[in-house]
C-alpha cells in the first residue's frame, strides 16, 4: 500500500466508525489517531507522539525511559546514581518530564530537600 492509499484506507474505516486509537507506551494513555496520522505515526511513532506532545523526540523518549525504568532520582551518591522513585512522578506528563528536567527537579524527597530549602 502507498502512503496515500493508507490515508485513503483509514478514512473508510473511520467513516465507517472505527476508531483508531494509539497508546503513549510507558502511561498507557489512549491517543485518538485521525486518519492523516496514521502514515506518520507507521513510519515513527516516537516522533509522532513527540510532536504531538510540542516536545523534541530525544525529550520524548527520555520521558518514556524515566517512566520504563522506574521513574529514578538518578542524583550521585556514594554507591552511585540514586534508583529512589522522583518525587511526585507517578503519572508525570512527557511535557512536565520535560519542564521538570529542564529545571533539574527529577529528585527524590531526600535529594529535592537541598533544592526547596537552600542552605538547610
Ligand atoms: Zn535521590
Amino acid at each position: 500500500m502507498t502512503d496515500q492509499e493508507i490515508v485513503q484506507f483509514a478514512k473508510k474505516l473511520v467513516d465507517a466508525g472505527v476508531q483508531l486509537n494509539a497508546v503513549y507506551e510507558p502511561i498507557g494513555c489512549q491517543f485518538g489517531l485521525r486518519p492523516s496520522d496514521l502514515v506518520p505515526w507507521l513510519k515513527d511513532r516516537d516522533g509522532f507522539f513527540a510532536s504531538e506532545c510540542g516536545l523534541d523526540k530525544p525529550e520524548y523518549v527520555a520521558w518514556k525511559d524515566f517512566m520504563a525504568h522506574g521513574r529514578p532520582c538518578g542524583a550521585q551518591t556514594r554507591s552511585g546514581p540514586c534508583r529512589r522513585p522522583v518525587k511526585g512522578s507517578a503519572g508525570l506528563s512527557p511535557q512536565e518530564f520535560a519542564r521538570r528536567h529542564a529545571e533539574g527537579t527529577l529528585l527524590c524527597s531526600r535529594h529535592l530537600k537541598p533544592l526547596e530549602r537552600p542552605g538547610a
